[in-house]
């Protein structure tokens, strides 16, 4: 074998087990809610706040429910970041910036190319410019919206992953969640709790970057896109540092191979507490890259190096983004009975690496739309009505092919994605079409063979899900889905894939160490799908 096409090794998507009747057999308590939103992340909760305030305002009553799989709010939520305050100011128009839950305005900021010694300073391109913009943690976001949401009456439950959709004919009517308390066969234990059924005249699915759910209702009703989604692996460490930083940092160039898409922030919440990822494209041709392994890589630069001597990293955390931008949205955010918001639509503007106030704004004009729906029957519609009229269909319409052009690799990419900002997006004419990241062929590097020298750097990734704060316990059934038999080379490329070492290949295949799993998707993306498994799993992000 000297190349891997990983989509011959994924399972289809188990819609069989994720789209299920109404009223099926299996759920314990049965609730019955006005709007049930999947997901409090910036989307889900900024939808609640202003169904909730339209609802007051008009003298209605409306019982909101917002279902969180992290045990307490934020404790799944991970960003960069640096955020648009658009959509606060207009979520909460009597409040001033200072009010809002940020960390710092942005006061300087500073791009370079990288090589393994040495650092250029780029002209800020237009598309990075941050200014006006402020630092913030999305644990510490969260958690202020959702105190804001629960005082206006909405009930946001903790530790309740929706794990199926529960529909009629062609109509979303609620979600089944994930029970609790299995052994790792799967069966019930004593202190077990079954799956409870929640249903809604509206579900707003906000689960974030590639969304179960999401995925489910498009390919159960068809909805396509002009692209496939594709989605790129952020890998975080959060630092308390000997040494002040001043500025908002991006690189580009090393660690990465030149026919990778990405690069690093670094972000000072405070002088000495330093948020800093890296971002890679999942449609990568080396199958022996590893992002974490690339991050721990990249600390050891110059650059770095001075900045974390010394200091101490306190939390790690990765995630995936949805990088397919305009091309990649689904035809339709909408169906009978529905809503797809934020990352789970992919509303994420990559050469910016935004997506918090695109999130927070597709829920406020979901909240819009689902008002007009349940006081006079209009058109869940008026939501992609709304999002094509905004802002939000603006920006990724004018980065539309940026990220696409680095499908050429890095060099090319970039000088098409700089024809593209001087031209305002108009070169060039048309569209890039994209294959699905599943896709893409992998060329087997040495590092892929057995009994290859590996030299890790830095944090280890068992030590990495340490600070990530995840304790699931160990006697949890695997909600990891991998194809049957996975060759060796495979079942290595997985390894690299996933940050939080989860699989190992071993004699014979793939070993899962489900436990481990932090979410963040990547896997489900290249290999092995995701499920949701009991509340409260997973990791416990204080300030990612
Ligand atoms: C490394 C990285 C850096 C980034 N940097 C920036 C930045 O600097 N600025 C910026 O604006 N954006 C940035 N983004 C993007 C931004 O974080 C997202 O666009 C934004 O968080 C999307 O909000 P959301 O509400 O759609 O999804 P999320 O924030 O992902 O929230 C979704 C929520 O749904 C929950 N959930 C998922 N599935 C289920 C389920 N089945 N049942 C119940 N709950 C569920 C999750 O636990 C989560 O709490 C970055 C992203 C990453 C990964
Ligand atoms: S197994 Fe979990 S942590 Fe590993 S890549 Fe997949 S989703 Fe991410």
């Amino acid at each position: 074998m000297d190349k891997i096409v990983p989509g011959q090794y994924q399972p289809p998507l188990p819609l069989d087990k994720l789209i299920l009747q109404d009223g099926a057999e299996g759920s314990g308590d049965r609730m019955e809610l006005d709007v049930l939103i999947v997901g409090a992340g910036p989307a889900g909760l900024a939808c609640a706040i202003e169904l909730a305030r339209l609802a007051k305002a008009d003298g209605a009553e409306l019982n909101i429910g917002v279902l969180e799989k992290a045990e307490a709010l934020g404790e799944h939520s991970l960003s960069g970041a640096v955020v648009n305050p658009r959509a606060f100011r207009e979520l909460f128009p009597d409040l001033k910036d200072s009010d809002f839950p940020f960390r710092a305005p942005v006061a300087k900021e500073a791009v370079y190319l990288l090589t393994a010694e040495r650092r250029w300073r780029l002209p800020t391109p237009p598309t990075m410019h941050n200014r006006g913009y402020y630092i913030a943690s999305l644990c510490e976001v969260v958690r202020w919206l959702g105190a804001k949401a629960e005082a206006l009456g909405v009930n946001v439950f903790t530790g309740f992953p929706a794990a199926q959709l529960l529909v009629r004919d062609a109509a979303v009517a609620g979600v089944r969640t994930a029970p609790a308390g299995l052994d790792r066969d799967g069966k019930p234990t004593p202190g077990g709790t079954a799956p409870n059924d929640l249903v809604a005249k509206v579900t707003a699915l906000a689960e974030g970057t590639r969304g179960l759910l999401a995925q489910a209702w498009c390919q159960w009703q068809r909805v396509p896109s002009e692209n496939p989604q594709i989605f790129a692996l952020g890998v975080k460490e959060l630092w308390e540092t000997k040494q002040p930083l001043d500025r908002v940092i991006h690189t580009l160039g090393w660690p990465l191979p030149s026919d990778a898409f990405g690069g690093s922030f670094v972000y000072p919440l405070e002088p000495n507490l330093v948020a800093l990822g890296l971002v890679v494209g999942l449609d990568y041709r080396d199958a022996a890259l590893d992002v974490h392994v690339l991050l721990q890589r990249l600390k050891q630069h110059p650059l770095l190096r001075a900045l974390l001597a010394g200091g101490e990293m306190v939390e790690w955390g990765a995630k995936t983004i949805p990088e397919g931008g305009f091309y990649s949205l689904p035809e339709r955010r909408s169906g009978a009975g529905v809503v797809l918001l934020g990352d789970a639509a992919g509303f994420v503007d990559v050469p910016s690496l935004k997506g918090i106030h695109y999130a927070m704004h597709s829920g406020l004009y979901a909240a819009r739309a689902i008002f007009q729906n349940l006081k006079n029957g209009a058109a869940l519609s008026e939501y992609d009505r709304l999002v094509d009229a905004s802002y939000i269909a603006r920006d990724l319409y004018r980065t539309r092919n940026m990220r696409l052009a680095f499908r050429d690799g890095f060099y090319l990419g970039g000088i098409q994605a700089a024809l593209m900002t001087l031209t305002g997006g108009r070169f060039p004419n048309g569209k890039y079409r994209m294959h699905a990241d599943v896709e893409v062929a992998r060329r087997l590097s040495p590092g892929l063979r057995p009994g290859s020298p590996e030299t890790p750097v830095g944090v280890s990734k068992v030590d990495a899900v340490f600070k990530s704060g995840n304790s699931t316990r160990d006697t949890i059934p695997s909600h990891l889905i991998p194809a049957k038999d996975v060759p060796v080379e495979v079942a290595r490329f997985y390894a690299h894939v996933c940050p939080a070492g989860v699989y190992e290949a071993i004699d014979g295949g793939l070993r899962i160490n489900a436990p481990n799993c932090v979410d963040c998707k990547a896997t489900d993306v290249l290999g092995p799908r995701w499920t949701p498994r009991e509340g409260g799993s997973g990791p416990k992000y204080k300030r990612m």
